[in-house]
């Protein structure tokens, strides 16, 4: 992999702004050198543009070196940025698999980027020969969720590592689901695929999508550029502790996949009893994408009674279809008693 060929051409020299804490970063002395507050307060100095304490726990972790690591604003800021530092407005272009995860088109759209659309076969699984096809040298970025959102399910390995293998451009593999995944992560192979980009986030599996942490994983040259695009304080002071508190303590995260587990576990067999759920898709994550018989009018009910699920009907080979987030016992009870009484 060329990177500076995949670099928009504008950005291969950029000088980065010099924030006060890249110029010095010492921590005991009296700074007053960035026209903060004085008096302590526990947020009165900017944060750490580098998420540096963070980032060297997730490293250890994770097993990888922490300039393999960037966080950004929620992952929505990170793919934002890969845009913007990847695809010069209406030259190059991106591909997605619809029906996936709303925010790649949209970024594409803010970007004035061409977002091709290679959608999935109809048993949601990728079509890879339509990818290879369409992949130029302008073809900058690749999207891949995985397990998907909102059709539930996983790709094939095999699929997925060609396709790494294979593109021209980088390869973004959003795994915001991948903890409630039996399949490992993709980052593994990162020392071997240059052109790997692997996204994580805070919003699910560790419960915290109010802190906006988004997580990139991928070689240190993509990092070394992005840190040098990325606005320098993206991850604030709050967010970058509460993320500390979560990762170190480890039982928060299996706690939450394991009560998710089985709570999905016991919801998939409370909705199978109804004759009007037609299919319940098999599902790598913590939602479960329903066919139902009038999805519209079974929304407007459940709205009507507070409880509030995701109509995907819209969406490509997703007709009649609820998207419904795995709910705490108590949550997911009101929903199957609610749908008893749906007539
Ligand atoms: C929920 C979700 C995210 C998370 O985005 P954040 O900005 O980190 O909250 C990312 N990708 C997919 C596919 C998602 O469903």
């Amino acid at each position: 992999m060329n990177l500076n060929q995949l670099i928009r051409p504008h950005l291969r020299d950029i000088k980065p702004y010099s924030s006060a804490r890249d110029e010095f970063s010492g921590s005991s002395a009296i700074f007053l050198d960035a026209n903060e507050s004085p008096f302590s307060n526990g947020v009165n100095r900017y944060p750490d543009p580098y998420s540096t304490e963070l980032r060297e726990v997730l490293a250890s972790q994770k097993g990888l070196n922490v300039d393999q690591i960037m966080l950004g604003n929620g992952s929505d800021e990170i793919l934002d940025l890969l845009f913007r530092g990847f695809c010069e407005p209406q030259e190059d272009q991106v591909i997605i698999s619809s029906p996936t995860y709303g925010m790649y088109k949209v970024l594409g759209d803010i970007n004035n980027v061409e977002v091709i659309d290679v959608p999935l076969n109809e048993d949601f699984s990728l079509n890879t020969k339509d990818i290879a096809m369409k992949a130029t040298k302008s073809t900058k970025l690749l999207f891949i969720c995985n397990p998907n959102n909102p059709t539930g399910n996983s790709f094939s390995i095999e699929e997925i590592e060609h396709l790494i293998f294979t593109f021209p451009g980088l390869v973004v593999l959003d795994e915001a689901y991948i903890d409630f995944s039996p399949n490992n992560s993709f980052i593994n192979y990162l020392s071997k695929c240059s052109n790997l980009i692997v996204i994580q986030t805070f919003s699910k599996s560790f419960g915290a999508a109010g802190i906006r942490l988004g997580m990139l994983f991928a070689n240190p040259s993509i990092i070394q550029f992005l840190l040098k695009i990325k606005p320098p304080y993206n991850v604030n002071q709050l967010s970058q502790r509460k993320g500390l508190d979560i990762i170190k303590d480890e039982q928060i995260l299996e706690r939450n996949i394991s009560e998710i587990r089985n709570n999905k576990k016991e919801l998939i067999r409370a909705l199978n009893v109804f004759d009007f759920v037609i299919h319940i898709y098999p599902s790598d994550t913590n939602f479960l994408l329903v066919k139902v018989k009038d999805a519209y009018s079974l929304y407007a009910y459940l709205v009507k009674h507070n409880v509030i699920v995701r109509n995907r009907s819209n969406q490509l080979n997703c007709q009649n279809t609820l998207r419904v987030t795995v709910g705490t016992i108590e949550e997911n009870q009101r929903l199957i008693i609610l749908l008893k009484e749906w007539k």
